[in-house]
């Protein structure tokens, strides 16, 4: 067991970022230019780092899965970005914004990445409007904020329910402007299928053309992951259905380690599963909390009344009604944080009192915000005694201009409309805070390999808040990347060219080569999806919303049984020479099927509850806070890097102890 080096600076919390920057070297802008950097993933977090350093004289080689860059998961983003700006006036700062982050995340994240985090958030917004990003404003013409969970001030930036979308744009008209100038080159439909190491250093990957299937080797002084998160792993998530861990995964088999894996973040508001022949859920914005409200039916005469549709949700009175998150956490409310509201979901549909055919969907209703919003309205109309029809139609009209298109996929997709009958939501796998590990240079275990945005495990500990993803990923990619990565490519300044025909290219080269040919000879009888599916089912079953350690070591073995199967019975069509998507997925399931192992083993070694990881045997069994998550501090307050030995079963467990200088440690309460 080794301790990890975080190369957290010294110093007051409030001052290490800023005496870093002072500190750290520089690389001169004419040497600059001699030095190619390359970054796989060009969503926010890589599409911002790739434009950013191109614009500081780097030559950058930047790659993507998609056709095209802007194509990026990030594009699905819906609710919002958070930042320290205080334009509310509602007490906010970047010692709250650090302050809740921590908390939210459990106490598993580092105080000296979060605080930093916190101090450029606000630059993020400065960058995003200069950009002519177009986040919603109010009446006078001021950017507004909405809230989300977790925090007690309104401090998220939102372009109505498109904000990945709009700073998408941002981040990739930057990138395209240096693709223009040539200072970017860019791979699209190129998948990273291999990182190269020379004496240790990382020097180039290997990158797969997916539209004719060749190798190619490239070259680089450091190499950037940006390739977002694994939530695929469950089959079944919010996530783009390429998303995937491929390049984190292979990083991770040469040497970077893999961090808190078990870390996974279950989102409340989602539209519920309608059977087995779905590939994909449908996040509904978690800003949707600001107006909506969440119950189920007090009565089970009830519950079973709506579900043999013989019950409207609307026919039933305020007193029937539970509202439950209020009811259980007057404090926050329907804004608690999303593991506790995800948890109280599941605890009343296992209760029974689940509102759909499968017991697995809670309302979310806005019928209140629509009669108070009208009512305002009419008041700022000079409207006297406005009738029910007027007040109806002047709230919903709000309501849409806030959620307008939210509301317009959910009727699309479950053909309800949601201005007349509660949505039903239900929990599903929506974002992973596991991912490689990283210093606070961001970069990786292996020298000269960086890591940002959701790839990396870095700032949200065991638990994200809402509209956090965002703000880390821009951090990373515009504000904090391009700073440290000159710390280490000053060292790089006469090193000259590097060679893509050494050695270890063409055995790297010879080692992907070798792997496809192995998965498109199995010729086996199952595609790939099937076995993806099976892998889910285990994960969402075992290692899912709850956890306990007979389901856990059930889960590892299964795992191990269905990727035995996988190599030996998987039918992949076509060849390896054309565009074959049915062979990419292959070699992405491969590695899902790895990392679902590591997965359980991490979360089986975490004998705690804390934020998205709740294990049953770590329950508050007592006083105020009995049934809700257990936290161990004394055992569990570290990052659990896991150090890859062949098989995941025998990762090894490196520790990085957190140190929590500046905020006490409590239990996490949002009554
Ligand atoms: C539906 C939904 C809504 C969300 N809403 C919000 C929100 O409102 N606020 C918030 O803060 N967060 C939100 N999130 C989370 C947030 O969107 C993501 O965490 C964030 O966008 C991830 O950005 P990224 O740049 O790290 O990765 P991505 O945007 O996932 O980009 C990954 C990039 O890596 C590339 N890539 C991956 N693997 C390879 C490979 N092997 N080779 C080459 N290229 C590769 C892809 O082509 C892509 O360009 C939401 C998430 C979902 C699913």
């Amino acid at each position: 067991m080794s301790v990890l080096d975080s190369k957290i600076p010294d110093g007051p919390l409030k001052d290490k970022w800023t005496n870093h920057k002072n500190h750290i070297n520089l690389v001169n802008p004419a040497n600059k230019r001699n030095i190619d950097i390359i970054v796989v993933g060009t969503g926010l977090a890589g599409g911002s780092a790739a434009a950013s350093l191109a614009e500081m004289g780097y030559n950058v080689k930047s790659f993507c899965y998609q056709d095209s860059p802007r194509r990026a998961h990030s594009i699905a983003a819906q609710g919002g970005i958070n930042a320290a700006k205080n334009y509310q006036n509602d007490g906010d700062s970047v010692y709250r914004l650090f302050y809740d982050t921590v908390k939210g995340g459990d106490y598993r994240s580092r105080e000296g990445n979060v605080h930093r985090l916190a101090e450029v958030s606000g630059n993020i917004i400065d960058q995003c409007v200069a950009q002519g990003v177009p986040f919603g404003r109010d009446y006078g013409g001021l950017l507004d904020n909405r809230s989300f969970g977790g925090v007690l001030v309104s401090r998220t930036f939102y372009a109505k329910g498109q904000t990945g979308q709009q700073l998408l744009l941002g981040a990739y008209s930057a990138l395209n402007r240096q693709i223009a100038k040539g200072k970017v080159t860019m791979y699209n439909r190129h998948e990273m299928v291999e990182l190269v190491k020379v004496n240790g250093k990382a020097r180039g990957i290997i990158a797969r053309n997916l539209e004719t299937g060749e190798l190619e080797r490239h070259s680089a002084h450091a190499v950037v992951i940006a390739s977002g998160g694994y939530g695929n792993v469950f089959f079944l998530s919010t996530n783009a259905m390429g998303s995937n861990a491929t390049a984190a995964w292979k990083i991770h088999k040469k040497g970077a380690h893999f961090a808190n894996p078990c870390y996974t973040q279950i989102h409340p508001t989602c539209i519920p599963r309608s059977g087995d022949h779905q590939s994909k859920l449908t996040l509904m914005s978690e800003s949707l909390r600001n107006d909506g409200r969440i119950w189920v039916p007090k009565n089970m005469e009830d519950v079973l009344a709506i579900r043999e549709g013989k019950l409207m949700p609307i026919d039933l009175s305020e007193e029937q009604r539970d509202y439950y998150l209020e009811r259980m956490y007057p404090a926050f409310g329907n804004l608690v944080p999303r593991d506790v509201a995800s948890r109280a979901a599941k605890e009343r549909c296992d209760a029974g009192y689940g509102v759909n055919k499968t017991g697995e969907a809670v309302y979310l209703d806005f019928t209140s915000a629509i009669q108070r919003y009208g009512k305002q309205e009419a008041a700022i109309a000079r409207i006297k005694s406005p009738s029910d029809e007027e007040i109806l139609k002047l709230g919903e009209a709000v309501i849409e201009s806030k959620y307008g298109n939210l509301f317009q996929m959910y009727e699309k997709i479950v053909a309800e409309n949601p201005y007349k009958t509660p949505m039903m939501i239900y929990p599903a796998v929506h974002y992973t805070m596991g991912g490689v590990w990283v210093d606070y240079n961001l970069m990786t275990s292996v020298e000269g390999c960086y890591c940002i945005g959701e790839a990396n495990f870095s700032d949200h500990g065991s638990n994200r808040l809402g509209a956090s993803a965002l703000m880390q990923g821009l951090a990373d990619g515009y504000f904090v990347l391009p700073y440290t990565i000159g710390d280490y490519l000053s060292k790089e300044i006469s090193t000259g060219a590097i060679a893509n025909d050494s050695a270890e290219f063409i055995q790297a080269e010879r080692e992907v080569s070798d792997r496809i040919d192995k998965l498109m000879n199995i010729k086996g009888t199952k595609t790939v999806d099937h076995f993806h599916k099976l892998l889910g089912k285990v994960m969402w079953e075992y290692v899912g919303m709850a956890r306990n350690e007979e389901g856990l070591k059930k889960a590892m073995k299964e795992i191990k049984k269905i990727r035995t199967d996988f190599w030996n019975d998987v039918r992949i069509p076509g060849d390896k020479s054309s565009f074959n998507p049915e062979l990419g997925k292959a070699g992405r399931v491969a590695d899902f099927l790895e990392l679902g192992e590591l997965f359980a083993k991490d979360a089986l070694h975490r004998n705690e509850s804390c934020g998205g990881h709740f294990r049953e045997e770590s329950v508050e069994l007592d006083g105020e806070q009995k049934g809700e998550a257990k936290r161990n501090d004394e055992d569990y307050a570290y990052v659990a890097a896991w150090e890859y030995k062949g098989e995941p079963a025998d990762a090894i467990l490196h520790k990085e102890e957190l140190e929590f200088k500046d905020i006490e440690l409590k239990q996490r309460s949002y009554k």
